[in-house]
């Protein structure tokens, strides 16, 4: 822990948070303090190797960055290929050559150990043709195991899907698809650069059941550039219709990497999308959702990317492609090389991708599980974190339990109960000072930035 004046702890959160082009900000270590990696093998092989010794759950990631544009709203860095086929099939071309490489590079680390999970996201992988499809499962199934694993989840944008992509992904066992619709309301996609409609979703989702892929969550974003309550909640009432496994629905966050920040566009009313989030909760409660995280309401507790979901738990990923993060549970985690260009030249020298990242510890793990849940469910239960970790919290976090007492936690026999609006008061009572001092390093802030408090 480091004792630090709670006003200067915010301004370094928003800081950091500003230093996240990943868009996930929501990681601990915080990715503003993740250090610049060297090209190298050694470290990342090494951390690998103490990871599988661990035996956590193992999920597969892949990063397809390619979109045909960029939409205003979207913080992720994708490469944009436009609408010539010949053009898209040489990116594919190209993204297959050196993703074996990458692959290749960690088939050895990996050859005794199945992957739980594959997770195929973007950009846009429903991109691929049929032929593309093949050759992208072939080479991953060369490479890594994959006959055990028990969820393959694709991202897709409604506007590339038809029966014979959706009937190739389903032949290699594709059993769960995100439906990126975002939103509905013409005068909205206007705004954000993006051409779809309802007609068109109905038909993707058609598709899909057709092929007997079930497992649908559709993903809806509240608070978008010229969107309003109503507007949100009237797409919200079409979607649900449909009757989706799940619904996710995200915050219009206007990181730096925005189109709509870099031109300027107004900050959002975080304060307001909280609540139109909130009636949106309620009223697919009312349906008969339960919630599955702090964004996704689902039909069953099964309705869930279990790649992704719980997080905070004894899980390890490894990522591929252009900007992909893994993580490696106790050891390290680390992104990718996000410039298309970058990424290709290391892989082309024979070097491993990775551009940040930061070793991690059990402890870390640790600060992660309860930052977690008491950020997202306003609560720790000590018989969690007990099964986790064989150790009692209050044994691990004496200091912190302190500190959470302090700003107003409530602890009993069982477990924390955090106040509303208690998220940096959280932050501040977990980030080490491993952390803001490497947070520190990355802003290079000059001391007269302190010197305003
Ligand atoms: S929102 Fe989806 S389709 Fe739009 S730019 Fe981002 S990844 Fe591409």
């Amino acid at each position: 822990m480091i004792s630090i004046n709670h006003k200067i702890f915010d301004k370094i959160l928003d800081k950091l948070k500003e230093l996240d082009y990943t868009g996930y900000s929501e990681q601990y270590p915080p990715f503003g303090s993740w250090n610049k990696l060297e090209p190298s093998q050694a470290k990342i092989k090494k951390a690998w190797e103490k990871t599988l010794l661990d035996n956590s759950d193992m999920g597969l990631f892949v990063n397809i960055p390619f979109c045909r544009r960029k939409c205003v709203f979207c913080f992720l860095p994708v490469v944009c290929v436009g609408n010539n086929q010949e053009t898209i099939d040489g990116f594919f071309e190209d993204y297959f050559k050196t993703l074996e490489k990458e692959a290749g590079a960690y088939s050895g680390i990996f050859k005794n150990r199945a992957f739980e999970t594959l997770y195929i996201g973007g950009g846009t992988p429903s991109l691929m043709n049929p032929p593309q499809i093949n050759k992208f499962f072939q080479l991953l199934n060369l490479k890594f195991n994959l006959k055990k694993t028990r969820q393959i989840i694709l991202e897709i944008h409604p506007q590339d899907i038809n029966r014979e992509k959706v009937e190739a992904f389903k032949k290699h066992k594709v059993s769960r698809v995100c439906l990126g619709v975002q939103s509905m309301d013409e005068k909205v996609l206007t705004k954000i650069k993006r051409r779809q409609n309802f007609n068109e979703i109905k038909k993707a989702y058609a598709v899909l059941l057709k092929a007997d892929i079930k497992e649908v969550n559709i993903d809806l974003i509240c608070g978008l550039p010229g969107q309003n309550e109503t507007s949100f909640l009237s797409d919200l009432k079409i979607i649900s219709k449909l009757k989706p496994d799940q619904i996710h629905i995200n915050s219009f966050i206007s990181t730096p990497y925005t189109i709509h920040s870099i031109q300027g566009g107004e900050k959002p009313n975080y304060e307001k999308i909280e609540k139109t989030r909130k009636k949106a909760f309620r009223f697919l409660n009312a349906l008969g959702y339960i919630k599955i995280d702090s964004d996704s309401m689902g039909r069953t507790h099964k309705s869930k990317n279990i790649q992704t979901t719980d997080l905070c738990l004894k899980k390890s990923i490894l990522g591929l492609g252009p900007g992909a993060i893994s993580r490696a549970w106790s050891a390290f985690r680390y992104i990718n090389i996000v410039s298309w260009k970058n990424y290709k030249t290391s892989l082309n020298k024979g070097f491993l991708p990775a551009e940040r990242g930061i070793q991690t510890t059990l402890k870390d793990e640790m600060i992660y599980f309860a930052i977690e849940k008491l950020s997202n469910t306003g609560e720790l239960r000590f018989k969690d974190f007990k099964k986790l970790f064989n150790e009692d919290f209050e044994d691990v976090f004496p200091n912190e339990s302190q500190k959470l007492k302090f700003y107003g936690a409530a602890f009993s026999k069982d477990k924390i109960k955090t106040p509303l609006g208690f998220w940096n008061s959280i932050r501040q009572t977990f980030y080490t000072s491993k952390v803001m001092i490497g947070g520190l390093k990355n802003l290079k802030l000059k001391p007269s930035f302190l010197k305003k408090f």
